[in-house]
């Protein structure tokens, strides 16, 4: 008998764990109290239910390998209170134009041959210029030749821009919500929740895969937690890609001084993800440098599938590459093939 019905007739007999949640329906209406329920579920009874979701449409020991790269850091006009590379911030980054493509494709080439199979690049820009969008299709074209996943966050699109970066190939574009609705004003000031969603719009719309999330430990209530899971869940098309960042507090920002999450609740973020967004790759992102193993055991467990690999994030550190496959090792964690998530277009 295989895990899967296994653990399917264990669930029928198992007292008390009535399924909650179909994992074959793909829902765009979850409400409040749905989500606010399964948070309130017994610790072990809301992992059992994101386990049994997980292995609906996933492997259960893979995890997605993605890179990230900054090509372009710092010297950024908006006010995002968890982020280095706000103008804003005295927080002593040094800034750098946008890196050559070459630059770039080299780096590319050491993360594939690392075990990346998705290759990410982030800009500390509100949007891209027009005059960028050559060398930003050059190093799509460039990544694509070497068989990886490519993906790009630069902040705001406008249409044309997202149709240049769709002609290109662009398999994924990262836009995250980053918090709930209601408290986005209290993180950011420098452009609104619907300018996000706008943009998320018009990625989906051009056909790309949509990468988006968001943060936890920012002085959020339980309530925007849930909030934020309800935005993503019930977007028109849940995001094939979902991080989940733990707020790594950056010295000079306005939330450098904030007190780290608690883990568990963090899991337990990471468990609801999973459960609302059955397809979507969740990835653990930033902020895995602050989790002892166990807590990101627990996250694997949850349904978390995606990680970053490589010793920094785009100003952030994380863990380094043999510390990360010691973990792996423990755990018989696989890297994920490329495209086989079951969501992506
Ligand atoms: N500038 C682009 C934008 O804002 O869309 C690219 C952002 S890049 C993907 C950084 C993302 O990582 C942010 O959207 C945020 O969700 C996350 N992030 C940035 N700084 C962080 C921090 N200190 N702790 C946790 N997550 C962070
Ligand atoms: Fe700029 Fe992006 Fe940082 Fe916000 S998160 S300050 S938009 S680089």
């Amino acid at each position: 008998m295989s895990i899967q019905t296994r653990i399917e007739e264990s669930a029928k007999t198992q007292p008390g764990i009535a399924r909650r949640t179909n994992p074959d329906e793909l829902r765009h209406d979850w409400t409040r109290e749905e989500l606010q329920a399964l948070f309130d579920l017994p610790f072990n009874d809301l992992l059992f239910e994101a386990q049994l979701v997980h292995r609906r449409w996933f492997k259960a020991h893979e995890v997605q390998m993605s890179t990230l790269l900054s090509i372009k850091t710092g010297g950024c006009p908006e006010d995002c209170g968890y982020c280095a590379q706000s103008s804003k911030f005295d927080t002593g980054l040094q800034a750098s134009k946008l890196m050559e493509v070459e630059k770039v494709l080299a780096e590319a080439r050491k993360a594939k041959e690392a075990g990346a199979t998705r290759y990410c690049m982030g800009a500390a820009w509100r949007e891209p210029k027009d005059r960028d969008m050559d060398m930003i299709c050059a190093m799509i074209e460039g990544v694509k030749e070497m068989g990886m996943e490519t993906c790009m966050t630069l902040g705001m699109l406008s249409g044309q821009q997202v149709h240049r970066l769709a002609q290109t190939g662009l398999d994924y574009y990262n836009h995250n919500v980053d918090t709930s609705e209601e408290y986005y004003p209290n993180v950011i000031s420098t452009r609104t929740y619907q300018d996000r969603l706008d943009t998320l719009e018009r990625v989906r719309n051009a056909g790309m895969n949509v990468c988006s999330g968001g943060i936890v430990g920012m002085g959020e209530s339980a309530d925007d937690r849930i909030g934020m899971l309800m935005t993503l869940a019930n977007l028109d098309e849940h995001p094939q890609s979902v991080p989940i960042n733990m707020l790594m507090p950056m010295e000079g920002t306005p939330l450098g001084r904030s007190e780290k999450v608690d883990s568990i609740d963090f899991v337990r973020m990471i468990a609801v993800a999973r459960i609302v967004m059955p397809q979507s790759v969740v990835r653990l992102a930033a902020g895995r440098e602050l989790m002892s193993e166990e807590t990101q055991a627990l996250c694997f467990l949850a349904g978390a599938n995606s990680i970053f690999v490589g010793d920094k994030l785009l100003t952030a550190k994380n863990p380094e590459e043999d510390k990360d496959q010691k973990l792996f090792a423990k755990l018989g964690i696989e890297p994920m093939p490329a495209h086989s998530c079951p969501s992506e277009k």
